[in-house]
């Protein structure tokens, strides 16, 4: 204010010789940042006594070139994937099983790197949607609809059914839990799911479960699928939950089941995600709590993630890896997928013939019938670079609000 006060009694030409003593300025410490880091760049021995002097002459500009280098050597580190090697992997995974066996209520935390074994991309791996949408790249995306559940989708079920695990609780939005065989109750898809749309008029909400991707005319803001509701006529909406947006939705999202199963967790076991997005969400951390009242925290990531320094134990492996590991240490079986008994087929609602037309994605193609559908899937198979709906679209849209 004071200093606005003072410049509004300057004439212009007083004003104007401020300006350009402040552009002149910049300009030498531009030049003297560009002559220190050339410096700096070089080995101690190779400096000439100029060069020594002006470094000592230049002590704070020479600081804050080294905080900066520390800063983005931290960021570089951050964003490098590391692998355990075989034995530390064992080791940590005994580990985490005895923590498994142990837990009186164990709750999972999925994120995109459980599904890149499905060649669905991630978000913040390296060749993430995320990090390339960040470099200015073009996303191009593989077709979702051929995506089965992977492994380590097959072990999470496995491992609910063994009562070893209470709740999963995911970012995903690929549907590829649900197909496991885990049940619903026991699923909070937190930024929804692609196959399903809802009506939202009917007064309990309406669910229609599709075998096709039912976002390609979403996008941020935008959830009309352009369907309508079998029973009130009103439009269906998807129900993904873009960045910057707060998903409110009772089904698939399950917050309550979400929140309900942190506030009893003894054990939180993170797979394959980043947690940037989820570590915004208070409730799931129960951090209302003094550390030693929190749940033990288990993560599985390639990646650093915010909440490492806080992990009883951090393993650096795939997650089809650990899960594999965890299944043998654990005396169980390896689940298998088996299309045939994939619940969407049974959970699904076909179109009517009025709305076949309505999308022009991929279905899901059914159990053995595949062979008869290949006529209507080589049609589409040009299509396979389309973006999917739900992402990509409004990644760099601002945070999500804390709950
Ligand atoms: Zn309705």
């Amino acid at each position: 204010m004071e200093e606005a006060g003072r410049l509004g009694v300057l004439s212009r030409e007083e004003r104007k010789a401020l300006e350009k003593a402040k552009i002149l300025r910049q300009e030498k410490e531009r030049d003297t940042f560009r002559r220190v880091s050339k410096i700096l760049r070089k080995s101690e021995a190779d400096r000439t006594k100029d060069e020594q002097e002006m470094l000592q002459q230049c002590e704070d500009t020479v600081q804050e070139m080294k905080l900066r280098k520390s800063k983005r050597d931290v960021l570089k580190r951050k964003q490098e994937e590391v692998l355990d090697d075989p034995d530390e992997l064992k080791r940590k995974v005994k580990l985490l099983s005895a923590a498994v066996r142990e837990a009186k209520h164990m709750v999972i935390y999925t994120g995109a790197g459980i599904s890149t074994a499905a060649s669905i991309p991630d978000y913040r791996g390296p060749n993430g949607v995320w990090t390339l949408l960040q470099k200015g790249r073009i996303v191009s995306a593989t077709d979702l609809s051929e995506a089965e559940p992977t492994l380590t989708h097959m072990c999470i079920a496995k491992l609910y059914e063994e009562k070893l695990v209470n709740h999963v609780v995911s970012q995903n939005c690929d549907g590829l839990h649900l197909r496991s065989g885990l049940p619903r109750h026991a699923l909070s898809e937190l930024h929804g799911n692609m196959y399903i749309e809802v009506c939202t008029i009917c007064s309990s909400l309406r669910e229609y479960i599709r075998l096709f991707d039912v976002t390609e005319r979403t996008a941020l803001h935008r959830h009309g699928t352009g369907r309508l509701c079998h029973k009130c006529k009103g439009e269906l909406r998807d129900t993904i939950v873009h960045f910057g947006e707060r998903g409110t939705l009772e089904q698939p999202l399950n917050w309550k089941g979400a929140e309900a199963a942190a506030q009893k967790a003894d054990v939180i076991l993170c797979l394959g995600s980043s947690l940037k997005v989820l570590k915004k969400y208070a409730c799931l951390w129960c951090m209302n709590r003094p550390p030693n009242k929190r749940p033990k925290l288990y993560i599985v990531n390639l990646q650093w993630t915010p909440k490492d320094d806080l992990a009883a134990l951090k393993i650096h492996g795939k997650c089809d890896d650990v899960l594999k590991l965890l299944m043998e240490e654990l005396n169980l079986e390896l689940p298998v997928y088996d299309k045939a008994k994939d619940p969407i087929f049974g959970m699904s609602t076909s179109l009517r013939t009025e709305e076949a037309e309505s999308h022009s994605r991929k279905l899901i193609a059914p159990p053995k019938v595949s062979e008869v559908l290949n006529q209507d899937q080589e049609s589409s198979e040009g299509s396979t670079s389309v973006l999917g709906g739900w992402f990509g679209r409004g990644c760099s849209k601002g945070r999500k609000k804390k709950r």
